[in-house]
């Protein structure tokens, strides 16, 4: 039960005031307390850390109770903490891998931290109606409502509402123009489902989806990546150069993408093959996992081309990163049968949800 900052409860004792609270409820739920035990009620006084200021990051960072300590129920403390530690452990494995220096790192999981954490803290103090006899007597109400943006957790073990609902994004993987008809390495069917891609996107923006992203290859120097004999496995002939014509999205995405409907756009393989949407950064450097996590996704639907190459790698590495992934099989295009039905299979087995049929043109 809540008490008022001191912890006291005056003259009454914990038995008295819990009753004192219970008018009009069950007899029986009242013949509990009266009956309990007196020894068996305690005093506890919880804090709420104010949110602060961000500071320059350094080789010291905070996370946790020690940062933004929230009033515990809702699972808004732990599960806050817990989400603190899932996003520093992946910015510091982005530095250990040389994908950021280390205090870009740090700086990315602080920016991220005290939005959300913030966020948490301003949760809790949101009083809900039941407690607002305590509420307007305590300097911090208490977390009732489950914390909005504690995302993924909450789809494994905590209630559902409309706060905790979980967030699913869309990921258009490499609508790009050489991966289309007329393109250094056309996918048939690449322009087609480019044009039913930004359909999609533009009946779902704002709705469906709590954002839409979209992924693009960006070669500078992906080593044995590009191939003057190609096995068209793991080297390719040369695409997707960054600056070139055939590295932008196809007309018939571009114009959708540069609507505003898509939110952020992950460019991946400067000097690697990176066919996984999951191993890009924003221009700003933050990863796509990273990117999500803290808008709270917990779920993303994945479209594109190809289905037998990016598509799988990116459905893979979500699913791989946690996410519920399903890959929306319509609004994909394959290469060819054998190797598109080979990436269903491991989609399948990685526990990736497919919908709709494959679109594969190889015939
Ligand atoms: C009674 C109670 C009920 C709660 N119920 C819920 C709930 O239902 N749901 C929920 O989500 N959250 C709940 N919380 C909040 C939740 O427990 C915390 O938000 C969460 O544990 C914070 O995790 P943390 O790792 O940041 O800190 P902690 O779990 O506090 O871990 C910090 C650790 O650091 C250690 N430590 C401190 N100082 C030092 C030092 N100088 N040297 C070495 N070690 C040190 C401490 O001993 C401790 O083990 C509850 C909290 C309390 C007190």
């Amino acid at each position: 039960m809540l008490l008022p900052p001191n912890g006291s409860l005056g003259t009454l004792t914990a038995q008295e005031a819990a009753l004192s609270r219970m008018k009009g409820w069950h007899p029986e739920l009242q013949a509990l307390i009266e009956q309990a035990y007196p020894d068996t009620s305690t005093l506890l006084s919880i804090g709420v850390v104010e949110p602060g200021e961000r500071w320059a990051p350094g080789p010291v960072t905070l996370l946790g109770d020690a940062i933004h300590a929230t009033s515990p129920t809702g699972g808004n403390g732990a599960n806050t903490a817990l989400r603190d530690a899932d996003l520093l452990g992946r910015c510091l494995i982005e530095a250990t891998e040389g994908r950021q220096d280390l205090f870009t790192a740090v700086d990315s999981y602080e920016r991220q931290m005290f939005e959300y954490g913030g966020e948490a803290v301003r949760h809790s103090l949101a009083a809900p109606s039941t407690c607002a006899d305590w509420a307007g007597r305590v300097n911090h109400g208490p977390a009732m409502r489950p914390f909005a943006a504690v995302g993924q957790a909450y789809e494994h073990g905590f209630p559902r509402g409309r706060d905790c609902a979980v967030r699913r994004a869309l990921i258009v993987v490499d609508v790009q123009k050489d991966f289309c008809e007329g393109g250094s390495v056309p996918v048939k069917g690449g322009a087609d489902r480019a044009r039913a891609i930004a359909e999609m996107v533009q009946r779902s923006a704002g709705s469906k989806y709590a954002h839409i992203v979209a992924t693009r290859d960006h070669h500078i120097d992906p080593g044995a990546h590009f191939s003057d004999h190609p096995d068209y496995q793991n080297s390719f002939p040369v695409h997707c150069v960054a600056g070139s014509e055939g590295s932008t999205f196809h007309p018939h995405f571009a114009q959708t993408a540069a609507s505003g409907a898509v939110d952020e756009v992950f460019y991946k393989g400067a000097h690697s093959a990176s066919k996984s949407g999951f191993e890009g950064s924003a221009e700003d450097g933050t990863s796509l996992a990273v990117w999500l996590r803290a808008r709270s996704v917990g779920a993303v639907d994945v479209v594109g081309i190809a289905t037998d190459h990016c598509v799988k790698a990116t459905a893979l590495d979500g699913a791989k990163a946690g996410f519920a992934v399903r890959v929306l099989l319509n609004y994909t295009a394959g290469v060819a049968t054998d190797t598109t039905d080979h990436a269903i299979e491991e989609l399948r087995q990685a526990g990736v949800t497919l919908t709709g049929k494959p679109v594969v043109l190889d015939g």
